[in-house]
């Protein structure tokens, strides 16, 4: 399986590296998505970010935290957060974890639970940060090609040996939902540590249902992570939280930068998870557009997975992704294209506002029927 870490040779570049650790040699860091300085006519639909703001109960408590307290470093074990978070998901503190986005959980868990040279099994397509926080640590990807209908192939991730197993549900770019009986299945069976990322769990049809969380009180080879970044409206802000036994937690915390999260980030996503209803308020509304969306895709013959998460995952039979996401560029809309196999037949759509979508569809028409005609 091609290694994706390394789709820009890192040869060809202009740096010498000459300093840099012999991992970092071999690979490039991660691609993101394009930030546009955001002005009237912009839509920016390639990041996963929430059409929606924050809670206003959020943007008081950052006021409030930002005072001269700031002169004090923030709670290492994030006192009020990790309460907050205990009592909405019905979790002990000592079963939590929080990080300064997700991101860093992820590269976190390399640093803890794996060393050089072991394993990470991921399942291809997914999230593309895990091989390079991977790689970064020297640590071996092997890639599970997904099913033809992009379902993760459990029966392969179990042929394979692994330091850390990492199943993202729903996953990304697909918007794909796996049952949790399958993934407790899978965790039951796999010797090492399963990571459950559900950065898009909330935007799942049932995200109590459809969550791996409760497993955490049966398995003890299983870690659960989330974020604040996408339901609740704070990509800005850099936090995450995570679920997994007391000895994993207390694992994570042996490694952890002393004050990895700061004091405004502890105050947003505490009062975030105090407002929740302000979150599945949102949640909603990005479901209902999404649902739209997927409809109005199909109309203009467009292949469209069904998606539970805040993204669709789009082909179209007659029209090249390449050519259309470089045409909706130019009308300053801004979408994903992963320029490699097979994921380059496919755009992924992050889900706006309404308003957003219509100028979004609006765009694509245009461009579709001038190619049709042209
Ligand atoms: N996991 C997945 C699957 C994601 O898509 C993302 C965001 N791109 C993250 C984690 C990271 O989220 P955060 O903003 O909390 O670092």
């Amino acid at each position: 399986m091609e290694d994706k870490s390394d789709q820009k040779d890192p040869g060809k570049d202009t740096m010498d590296r000459k300093y840099w650790n012999s991992h970092l040699q071999k690979m490039t860091g991660y691609t993101f998505g394009l930030q546009p300085e955001i002005t009237a006519d912009i839509v920016k639909l390639n990041s996963n970010e929430s059409p929606y703001p924050p809670s206003p109960e959020v943007l008081e408590a950052i006021r409030k935290a930002a005072g001269p307290a700031l002169r004090l470093y923030p709670r290492a074990e994030w006192d009020g957060l990790r309460r907050a978070l205990s009592r909405e998901y019905s979790v002990p503190e000592e079963a939590i974890f929080c990080s300064n986005g997700s991101d860093e959980f992820l590269s976190l868990i390399f640093r803890t639970f794996a060393e050089p040279g072991n394993t990470a099994c991921l399942t291809n397509p997914t999230y593309s940060l895990y091989r390079v926080l991977a790689r970064a640590q020297g640590i071996q990807i092997m890639d599970v090609d997904c099913d033809a209908d992009f379902r993760i192939n459990f029966d392969e991730l179990l042929k394979r040996q692994a330091k850390i197993t990492i199943i993202t549900n729903p996953n990304t770019p697909t918007g794909a939902l796996e049952a949790v009986k399958k993934i407790e299945e899978f965790v039951k069976i796999r010797k090492g540590l399963v990571l459950v990322d559900e950065a898009y769990i909330d935007f799942s049809e049932n995200p109590t249902a459809n969550s791996a969380l409760r497993l955490i009180e049966k398995y003890d080879n299983l870690l659960v992570a989330r974020t604040f970044s996408k339901s609740f409206s704070l990509c800005g802000i850099r936090a995450g939280y995570a679920f997994g036994c007391p000895d994993l937690i207390s694992a994570l915390l042996t490694a952890k930068d002393s004050y990895n999260l700061d004091t405004l980030a502890q105050a947003a996503a505490e009062a975030a998870i105090l407002d929740i209803n302000w979150m599945r308020d949102n949640a909603a509304r990005v479901v209902r557009t999404r649902e739209a969306s997927r409809k109005n895709f199909l109309d203009l013959g467009f292949g469209a997975l069904p998606s539970q998460a805040n993204f669709l995952f789009v082909s179209h039979p007659k029209h090249d992704a390449g050519k259309l996401y470089n045409r909706l560029l130019e009308k300053n809309i801004y979408i994903r294209y992963f320029p490699y196999s097979p994921l380059d037949r496919y755009l992924r759509v992050s889900i706006g506002s309404d308003k957003d979508m219509e100028r979004f569809f609006s765009a694509l028409q245009e461009i579709l029927s001038s190619e049709a005609t042209g």
